[in-house]
C-alpha cells in the first residue's frame, strides 16, 4: 500500500502547496481522500489518471478539504472514454454538497453532451453517507469509519483503509479523541493533518487563533500515533506551512512522543507500508 500526500496545504494559498488531499493506492485499489485546492494536478504528478480513481473518501465538509469536488468529478468523467460510476463517501452533508456541485455543473454537462456525439449521459455520482462505525468495500479494501472530534464543526468522520493486511488511518482534521485512538489501533500508518500551535499563537488575529481549538498539533499527532502503536506517523496539512529547512524541527516536535518513522515534507511526498 502506498500513502501520498497530495497536497499539504491548508485553506491560505501558498504557492508550493495544494489543498488537502490524499492519494491511497494498493493492489486493487485507487482511492482519493479529500479534494483540496489542486488536487488533479498533484494527481497526475503521483501518476494517477482522474478515470482510474475508484472513489472520494470525504473526511467532512470543510471548503479547503472539497474544494476541488466539481473538478474530480468533470475531469474524471470527460476522461472516461465509457460510463465509469463514481462514488463519493462522506459525512451527513455530503449528499446535499454532491446535489448541489452537480447542479452547478449542469450547463457544462450540457455543452459536452451536445458536442460530443459519443457522449450519451453525464457524469455518474453516487453519494454514500457514512457515519462512525460503518464498514464498507471500495475495490480491494475494507474501509472503516470512525469519530474525529473536530467541534464544533460536525459531523466529521476518519478512515481506515485495509488491503491485503495493510491499514492506513486518513484521520481528516480534530483533535485527539477515543474514537480517533481506536480507529487507529495498529495501523500500519496513521495521516494526521497537524497545526504548531506555538507558531499560529504568534499571529494576533483572531481568525487565525481561533483555529488552535479543533486541531491537532504535531506533539498530538505523535502522541496519538504511540497510544495507538502505529506503525508510521505521516502529517500533512501544515499550519502554518513548513518553510523549507524547517522539516527537521518539526519532525522533532512529533518524535519527542512517537519513536518510530515520522514521514512529512512537500507535496507528492509517499509512504509504502
Ligand atoms: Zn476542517
Amino acid at each position: 500500500m502506498r500513502v501520498t500526500l497530495l497536497g499539504t496545504g491548508s485553506p491560505i494559498p501558498d504557492a508550493r502547496r495544494a489543498g488537502p488531499s490524499t492519494l491511497v493506492t494498493a493492489d486493487g485499489l485507487t482511492v482519493l481522500v479529500d479534494c483540496g485546492r489542486g488536487v488533479l494536478m498533484r494527481l497526475v504528478a503521483a501518476g494517477v489518471l482522474p478515470p482510474f480513481l475508484d472513489g472520494l473518501l470525504i473526511t467532512h465538509l470543510h471548503s479547503d478539504h472539497i474544494t476541488d469536488l466539481g473538478d474530480v468529478i468533470t475531469t474524471r468523467w470527460v476522461m472516461s472514454p465509457m460510463p465509469r460510476p463514481f462514488t463519493i463517501f462522506g459525512p451527513p452533508g455530503i449528499d446535499e454538497v454532491v446535489r448541489h456541485t452537480l447542479a452547478s455543473l449542469a450547463p457544462d454537462v450540457q455543452y459536452r453532451l451536445d458536442h460530443h456525439p459519443d457522449m450519451h449521459e453525464g457524469p455518474s455520482v453516487t453519494t454514500v453517507v457514512v457515519n462512525p462505525g460503518d464498514v464498507f468495500t471500495l475495490g480491494s479494501a475494507t474501509i472503516t469509519v470512525g469519530e474525529t472530534d473536530h467541534k464544533p464543526v460536525e459531523p466529521t468522520v476518519a478512515f481506515r483503509i485495509e488491503v491485503g493486511g495493510k491499514s492506513a488511518v486518513l484521520g481528516g482534521d480534530g483533535v485527539p479523541c477515543a474514537g480517533l485512538d481506536q480507529l487507529c489501533l495498529g495501523a500500519d500508518a496513521y495521516v494526521q493533518t497537524v497545526i504548531r500551535d506555538d507558531l499560529v499563537r504568534m499571529v494576533p488575529m483572531a481568525r487565525f487563533t481561533d483555529i488552535l481549538d479543533y486541531h491537532s498539533t504535531v506533539e498530538q499527532a505523535g502522541q496519538t500515533a504511540t497510544k495507538a502503536g502505529v506503525g508510521t506517523l505521516v502529517l500533512t496539512h501544515y499550519v502554518p506551512a513548513i518553510q523549507p529547512g524547517q522539516e527537521g524541527e518539526w519532525r522533532s516536535l512529533a518524535a519527542a512522543h512517537f519513536a518510530g518513522p515520522i514521514v512529512l515534507g512537500d507535496d507528492l511526498t509517499a509512504v509504502d507500508i
